[in-house]
């Protein structure tokens, strides 16, 4: 079967160096053909987005820009309603009928995760993968309906979906929120964010 390919939803409002440090980190050690970077329209469980679906996209796609491994995905962004991620899923096994997928979540979204529309579907569609989130506490990663806990790597190439396995990245405390408020207060956000992000910020 071919490489897994790797999905990291989320608002990146903006896009910060934990999320892509978790991108480099997980195709390196899980052996993921690339990962796809999935900016949602209208998060489902939270406030909308303060920086447009354009505007989102484009501080990924310069981020990325020189990241072989990494790929934007602007599929919810063209999509009309809620940005589930069930459906995100679908779509993407759709289009790669063939490859292992990997849905990335950090601690904190997986902790939410059997709130979420038609969460049951998830494991019929990708394996989850969870991250440790510095500031949330790290609570036993165990199987669910659909998702069956494994520690084998290898299980995410062997299958196509239907596995959950919790690894470990660099603990990097960044947020975006956190980002959004030292914006608030006038004050630098270098070093969190990529630098053409912070070009970007720095000029509006
Ligand atoms: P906000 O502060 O606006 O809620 P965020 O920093 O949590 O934003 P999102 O775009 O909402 O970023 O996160 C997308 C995904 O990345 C989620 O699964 C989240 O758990 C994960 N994530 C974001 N930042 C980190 C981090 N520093 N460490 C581990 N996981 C992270």
């Amino acid at each position: 079967m071919s490489a897994p390919i790797g999905i990291l939803g989320g608002t990146f409002d903006p896009v910060h160096l934990g999320h892509l440090r978790i991108c480099v980190e997980l195709r390196e050690r899980l052996g993921l053909d690339h990962v796809r970077l999935v900016p949602n329209r209208v998060p489902p469980h939270r406030d909308a987005p303060r920086a447009s679906d354009q505007v989102r996209a484009r501080w990924i796609a310069d981020a990325i820009a020189d990241e072989p491994g990494l790929v934007l995905d602007t599929l919810e962004l063209e999509r009309e309603g809620p940005s589930y991620t069930a459906d995100t899923l679908a779509s993407l096994r759709a289009r790669f009928p063939d490859r292992p997928l990997v849905c990335v979540l950090g601690q904190d979204a997986f902790d939410g995760l059997v709130t979420w529309h038609r969460w049951e579907d998830i494991g019929s569609l990708a394996h989850v993968v969870v991250v440790p989130r510095p500031g949330t506490p790290r609570s036993p990663v165990e199987s669910l309906p659909g998702l069956t806990r494994t520690d084998r790597v290898e299980d995410l190439h062997d299958r196509l979906q239907g596995c959950l396995l919790a690894a470990d990245v660099t603990p990097l405390a960044v947020s975006s929120t956190q980002v959004r408020r030292l914006l608030v207060q006038g004050r630098s956000v270098r070093y969190l964010v990529p630098d053409p992000v912070w070009r970007a910020l720095r000029a509006r």
